[in-house]
């Protein structure tokens, strides 16, 4: 029964997505949001992306006619006042797991698609799910963007400000030395964010920030609120491709606010 009404709901909501994909749409740029990459493994089915529907997208993404630029481009445009092109994505993947090198990477390469990784830094050469300094050093050289994504994914604003501050710096410090670079990127693990930690974030020298609302990237976007769309192991082809038009933004943002809800009534925790 459970799964017959869990069918109907999502039939529902496609059928919302696809009307609300044909309405006049916000000018601008799409980010989309991965984690895991992988066949299969622990976690719901909606956690991760297998492979092969990974590179579904890729493909549909280049045939359509999108231009897959890196943060840094957009973040450029922002900078500069100029106009965000409608058929700009940006790719960006959340954690840093393994699966990335070995499911998503090789896809990007073959298509030559830049990407955004949000490291977990404290897990990089200590978690065999997380990605290894050699793994990062080879997707740099395949044009790979790594950002800061906390020490240990925590939620920023459940804690107290000193404890924020070096989580953010920590992971800043960390990312220097895996890649030889300060990154120009932060992610808020949970998308959880408030202006404490907001006003870190910008001390850092972070060019972008992105959250989990979403939404498109326009002229006039802050990049220290960057919005992104979650792709999920459930979405179909048709799906995505909703989801690139932005036609799912509206349920994506009632979905975030009712996670956030339930986080209060845990005492502010996320699950
Ligand atoms: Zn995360």
């Amino acid at each position: 029964m459970r799964r017959i009404l869990a069918k109907v709901f999502r039939s529902g909501l496609r059928a919302l997505a696809a009307m609300r994909s044909l309405l006049p749409a916000a000018r601008g740029a799409r980010i989309l949001t991965y984690h895991s990459v992988r066949p299969d493994g622990p976690g719901s089915r909606s956690s991760f992306v297998h492979p092969s529907d990974f590179a579904a997208q890729m493909a549909w993404l280049v045939g359509a006619g999108y231009e897959v630029v890196s943060l840094a481009r957009l973040a450029e445009q922002l900078a500069a006042g100029q106009p965000v092109p409608d058929r700009w994505v940006c790719i960006t993947f959340d954690d840093g797991y393994a699966d990335n090198y070995q499911h998503a990477f090789p896809v990007l390469k073959r298509h030559g698609l830049p990407a955004t990784v949000f490291l977990v830094t404290g897990r990089i050469d200590q978690d065999p799910l997380f990605l290894t300094q050699a793994q990062i050093d080879e997707m740099l050289v395949g044009g790979i963007t790594f950002g800061a994504h906390t020490v240990d994914h925590v939620s920023l604003s459940s804690l107290p400000p000193e404890e924020a501050r070096r989580q953010i710096w920590g992971s800043t410090e960390q990312l220097v030395q895996l890649t030889s670079e300060p990154p120009l990127h932060f992610c808020y693990p949970f998308g959880h964010y408030n202006a404490t930690v907001e006003g870190f974030v910008r001390d850092a020298g972070f060019r972008t920030c992105c959250t989990e609302q979403a939404g498109i990237v326009g002229s006039g976007t802050d990049p220290l609120r960057l919005v992104r769309a979650g792709i999920l192991g459930t979405d179909s082809l048709h799906d995505f491709q909703l989801k690139v038009r932005g036609g799912y933004d509206w349920w994506i943002n009632i979905y975030m606010r009712l996670e956030e809800r339930r986080r209060r009534r845990r005492g502010g925790q996320p699950a």
